[in-house]
């Protein structure tokens, strides 16, 4: 038997609601929560529903909230022996899936999808340049569970706390070749991000590019690679979020 529905949100409000988690989604029940610091939570998941799933790194599930919203996370991840799955969730304040993350308790029944494509990290060559931001860290880890692992990838991550991401990328074993940059007003840390990106870039032309995160961020670094004469073959982007826009899905091109 399940434990009873949680609060706040994972449940759906209605029958109309009930009945079409029961036909698309996966049920799935919290099985531990661990708060790296006030930031971030370190979930896992475990059902029979995610047992002999296909997972490729870089994919994303998506949890299922009232009003049929779903908010998207990446597995760092997936045994599909057990049906289990963790993720690295970022406390950023504002929105269902934030607020779930503060409050998520062990033995929480809820539904999901996928886990399904955002981001196919096995086919990226390296030498490798990997951005993002406190909502890519776990991607950053799923990185490590492709056939070519950690070797000759560097991180660039944008955030607001240096600390507390350095902490949260400990915890999840991220710590070779990290530059973490503390966002600053109007965006003024990108120009440092943006410079150390192209010479890199000069140093190794034929680098392969991932970019995930904030989508203006994105859009940014892509312009100046693209610049630098990368081709656009070099570089995937995936937007994890944008200012004023809730519930990303991702969109790789
Ligand atoms: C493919 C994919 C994979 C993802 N993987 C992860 C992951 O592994 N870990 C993770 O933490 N997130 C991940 N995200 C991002 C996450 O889905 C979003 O941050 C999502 O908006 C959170 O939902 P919410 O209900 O808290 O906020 P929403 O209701 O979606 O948004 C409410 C408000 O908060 C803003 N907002 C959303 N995210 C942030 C942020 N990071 N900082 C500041 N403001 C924000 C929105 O712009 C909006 O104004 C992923 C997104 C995608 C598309």
């Amino acid at each position: 038997m399940f434990s009873p529905m949680p609060q706040p949100s994972t449940v759906p409000s209605g029958v109309v609601e009930s009945m079409f988690h029961r036909l698309v989604s996966r049920r799935a029940r919290v099985r531990e929560v661990e708060p790296v610091g006030d930031a971030f939570r370190l979930i896992t998941l475990v059902g029979e529903d995610l047992e002999n799933r296909r997972w490729v790194p870089g994919d994303m599930i998506q949890i299922g909230f009232a009003g049929l919203a779903g908010r998207a996370y990446t597995p760092l991840s997936f045994d599909p022996r057990t049906g289990t799955t963790t993720f690295l969730g970022y406390v950023h304040g504002h929105g269902i899936a934030s607020s779930w993350l503060a409050s998520a308790t062990i033995g929480e029944q809820l539904f999901l999808v996928g886990p399904r494509s955002a981001l196919d990290l096995d086919a990226v060559n390296r030498p490798m340049i990997f951005f993002g931001d406190e909502t890519s860290l776990g991607t950053a880890a799923a990185i490590r569970a492709t056939p070519g692992g950690m070797r000759e990838v560097a991180f660039s991550f944008e955030v607001e706390s240096a600390e507390a991401s350095r902490v949260a990328l400990e915890r999840i074993g991220v710590m070779s070749g990290v530059t973490l940059t503390t966002r600053e007003p109007e965006d003024r840390h990108l120009d440092r991000i943006e410079s150390d990106l192209t010479r890199a870039l000069r140093a190794a032309p034929q680098t392969r590019c991932i970019f995930t995160g904030k989508a203006s961020s994105i859009q940014r670094l892509y312009k100046a690679v693209r610049r630098a004469g990368i081709s656009a073959k070099q570089v995937t982007n995936v937007a994890y979020w944008e200012p004023g826009r809730k519930g990303f899905s991702g969109v790789q091109r």
